[in-house]
């Protein structure tokens, strides 16, 4: 008994109270995740309304946490392409126009991201994954002239990539099919990080020029296996034969498909990051910072019937960066450095809003440290990424997870920054990522909902969030000195 009243006393002596006294609130995390990804914000895309109205929000609760804007203003603005998804409808038939096998917009089928304004009523033409390289042309022995075109998402494994490297996006799919006369493209998504039976929406489809006149639509694998029922091939068949063949396998459809996509293109809509600062308790160090960061936006809405919420992806992170500055505000240990609260946008555009922000952000010398969080609402642990550039600063994350979380981090494996966090790697700053490990299940789909957010690890990624950037700040840590082989600095 005696003993562990000493073990006792000895551990309160060595842990900071007040650091461990702050919880991460379940209840506070998921007001913000339900809130973010309710049909008010409409999937958040960048450079609409509806993402500024998001970051409206988030500014809101980041003054209630005592945290003031960087500057004279919240917004970092800046353009970004968006493509506003207004309606698609799509449906096939086989001799009469009058009998139709009608898809459903959310369920069946969503738009390509990044799709054209138009109208197609046409014969069909299956191509294979889209390929028309010399030595492997899927248009070879088809006529797409004035056809809509069906093709897989992705490419196959057995060609080399320099060959694959031209028709893996979206995009590339559609310059190909275009340039054989199609009026319109299908892309049926074969991808296995998605069940078959749900839509997956995107905003990245690849860098050429927009086709603005040129329907693109994504099927599920289960509506691709109805749309080439009953024809030469069905859907794992032709897969298949592909596959073992290694040989082209396109043909005719004896079916028909209308298809019509509403849409409004802006190649410059006006988007914004939002930055806040915690001002550091210490009057010599105010002037550094410890950056946390998380993407804010999300692939939208199509239609009324298809919204992408992005419980996980990444209302979930917005939700840990939110909390952690609530913390702060409620904390007795103070940070003695300043933390700054970036919520990025176009972050699925490439991450484009963190290398906005890198770009634009004077005192780059002075961030000591990014953290960034990204999707920490599902999975089966929680993995800090970035050990094998920034192995003091990943450290900094797993000491306080062994004092003050749930000793879950991830060990032992050599990974770099991901993300958000790239931007920061490039020119040198220490960065890691706190993110789900191992069963990440919400890929840009209808299901990623608040209700599938894992309560366990949003409140234990936001405890080792809150706690690794309380550290950081107390200035033990010195990202430029302590990685210093790592740091260039360039700017
Ligand atoms: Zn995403």
């Amino acid at each position: 008994m005696k003993k562990l009243f000493l073990l006792l006393m000895v551990f309160a002596a060595t842990m900071p109270l007040t650091a461990r006294a702050q919880v991460a609130s379940l209840d506070t995390l998921l007001v913000h995740v339900r809130e973010l990804s309710s049909s008010t914000y409409e999937g958040r895309l960048a450079g609409t309304d509806a993402f500024l109205s998001a970051a409206d929000y988030v500014i809101e609760a980041l003054e209630r946490y005592g945290v003031e804007p960087y500057g004279d203003e919240w917004g970092q603005y800046f353009e970004t392409e968006c493509n506003l998804i207004e309606n698609c409808t799509f449906n096939s038939y086989l001799h009469s126009s009058d009998n139709r096998t009608v898809y459903v917009l959310g369920r069946d089928y969503c738009c390509a991201g990044m799709t054209g304004r138009g109208y197609a009523d046409a014969s069909v033409v299956f191509c294979g994954y889209g390929i028309d390289n010399g030595a492997f042309d899927e248009y070879a022995n088809v006529d797409a002239q004035g056809k809509i075109v069906v093709v897989f998402s992705g490419v196959p494994n057995f060609l080399p990539s320099n060959v694959t490297s031209k028709y893996t996006q979206i995009r590339d799919k559609a310059r190909v099919a275009k340039a054989h006369g199609a009026c319109a493209l299908v892309v049926i998504n074969m991808s296995a990080n998605c069940s078959p039976y749900e839509v997956q929406g995107s905003v990245y489809n690849g860098e050429l020029p927009h086709l603005a006149t040129f329907p693109i639509i994504q099927p599920t694998r289960d509506c691709g296996d109805r749309l080439l029922k009953d024809e030469l091939m069905n859907l794992e068949e032709v897969f298949q034969k592909i596959n073992d063949s290694q040989k082209p396998q396109s043909f005719h459809l004896r079916k028909k498909f209308e298809i019509e996509t509403n849409t409004t293109y802006t190649p410059a809509a006006l988007t914004a990051n939002v930055i806040g600062v915690y001002p550091g308790a210490d009057s010599k160090m105010r002037g550094e910072y410890v950056v946390v960061g998380a993407s804010l936006d999300h692939v939208g809405m199509q239609g009324t019937t298809c919204l992408f919420p992005g419980a996980d992806d990444n209302a979930s992170g917005v939700a840990a960066l939110l909390e952690t500055a609530r913390m702060l505000q409620m904390s007795e240990d103070q940070p003695s450095r300043s933390v700054l609260f970036v919520l990025f946008s176009s972050g699925e555009q490439q991450h484009l809003g963190s290398r906005i922000f890198v770009s634009n952000f004077s005192p780059l010398k002075k961030i000591e440290a990014f953290v960034n969080v990204d999707k920490v609402g599902s999975g089966d642990s929680i993995a800090v990424l970035g050990n094998k550039r920034y192995p003091h600063l990943w450290s900094v994350a797993k000491k306080v997870d062994t004092l003050y979380c749930s000793g879950d981090v991830m060990v032992g494996t050599k990974t770099t920054p991901k993300g958000d966090a790239v931007a920061f790697d490039y020119i040198g700053i220490p960065c890691i990522n706190i993110t789900n490990f191992k069963g990440y299940r919400h890929p840009h789909v209808p299901s990623d909902i608040v209700e599938n957010i894992d309560r366990r690890y949003i409140v234990k990624a936001t405890q080792l969030l809150f706690e690794t950037v309380l550290d950081l700040s107390f200035g033990e840590y010195q990202g430029r000195s302590n990685e210093s082989k790592r740091v260039r600095f360039d700017k």
